[in-house]
């Protein structure tokens, strides 16, 4: 993944079809009132404060089921995968025919690399809904990879799990996952923030090992949450082997806590910093080429960036990401994640964290 699309479909299908569940409630009650400020909260990206408003809903009514499945939407949008995953097992056992709790609950399962629990899920959930035709598409996918990935490896403590698709390479896993591992302590001291989802990785050992970090036409479907990584050949290619894999890693990490709201520059610029190299192939190429994009254009998609374009705007966002590090620190990058992910707008978040507007920031960079 080289520009994270951050197409949480999944979600989105869910939020559409739960949002209605809110009329569950006697309207009038507190415990109603509590759930529609929650439901209208998630719909504005406010999630702390939908998380708080379902806290107090089920305060009052901790039996519906509806106000569970709020809970965990908010818990997932704020990176709490495991307090996400129990108020979603709690609203199927409450309702077992409840199937955007069913959707999401697979869905972290999968992105946890429980592939087998993800199944069973959407199994248990297709009895109740034969005809929902996105239960049935994400149910045939994953008994697909299920029987495309026989063998697997997983790091102690299991933050990492390889997968390969292809023959599968047991010197490789175990060295990727000796990169990932301490690269994971590197970058989340660096922004004193630790992810605690498990990490997949899947290796193509058929398709030829080369840097996808700079083509952003690699998996050009929407992210699932997998770092995808073609690898015949990676052997011989160590260290730029290692870079795809830490660059990659940090677009895992990032979006395992904030799942949205970062401009691309943000992603693609802390992916770029944090590569072995510390990203002097970045410097390098703007001080060999003087040409600047303007900020508005890092901002969006890169994929629509000729290549030499694409490559100054990797350059470019690592010296600006480089650029927030020396002015408050990294940490203070890792609080700015966190704050998106309750919900805050960037710029508001930007200013609270860099004590300077964005538009002052973004304006200081061109002198
Ligand atoms: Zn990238």
């Amino acid at each position: 993944m080289s520009c994270p699309r951050v197409a949480l479909l999944v979600f989105a299908a869910t939020i559409a079809s739960a949002a209605p569940l809110a009329a569950q409630a006697v309207p009038g009650t507190r415990a109603y009132v509590a759930a529609q400020s929650g439901w209208d909260a998630l719909r504005d990206g406010r999630h702390e404060a939908a998380a708080e408003a379902f806290a107090l809903a089920l305060d009052l009514e901790p039996r519906d089921p509806s106000l569970h499945l709020g809970a965990g939407m908010a818990a997932f949008l704020l990176g709490q995968t495991t307090a996400a995953r129990h108020s979603l097992e709690r609203a199927l056992a409450l309702a077992p025919s409840l199937t955007p709790a069913s959707l999401l609950l697979g869905d972290i399962l999968y992105r946890t690399s429980d592939l087998d629990g993800a199944i069973r899920v959407y199994e248990a959930a297709a009895a109740y809904a034969p005809a929902n035709s996105t239960l049935a598409a994400r149910l045939e996918a994953l008994r697909r990879e299920a029987a495309l990935h026989g063998s697997f490896f997983a790091s102690q403590g299991s933050r990492f799990t390889v997968l390969f698709e292809g023959p599968s390479d047991e010197a490789l896993a175990s060295h990727a996952i000796e990169v990932l591992e301490s690269a994971y302590w590197r970058i989340a001291t660096a922004l004193s923030t630790y992810p605690d989802q498990t990490i997949t990785v899947v290796l193509y050992t058929q398709e030829q090992f080369r840097d996808i970090t700079r083509a952003p036409q690699w998996a050009a479907a929407a992210y699932d949450g997998r770092i995808r990584i073609p690898a015949r050949g990676a052997a011989a290619n160590s260290r730029e082997f290692e870079r795809v894999l830490v660059h990659e890693l940090t677009h895992a990490l990032v979006q395992g806590v904030a799942p949205r709201g970062l401009p691309i520059w943000l992603h693609e610029g802390l992916a770029v910093v944090f590569e072995p190299d510390g990203a002097g192939w970045a410097q390098a190429q703007l001080a060999r080429d003087t040409r600047r994009l303007p900020v508005g254009r890092l901002t969006g998609d890169f994929a629509r960036l000729s290549t030499a374009e694409a490559r100054l705007a990797y350059a470019q966002s690592a010296a600006m990401v480089r650029a927030l590090f020396e002015h408050n620190g990294a940490a203070a990058v890792g609080a700015l994640l966190q704050d998106l992910a309750r919900g805050d707008a960037f710029a508001d978040a930007f200013e609270r964290r860099f004590l300077i507007a964005y538009s002052a920031f973004v304006e200081s960079l061109a002198r």
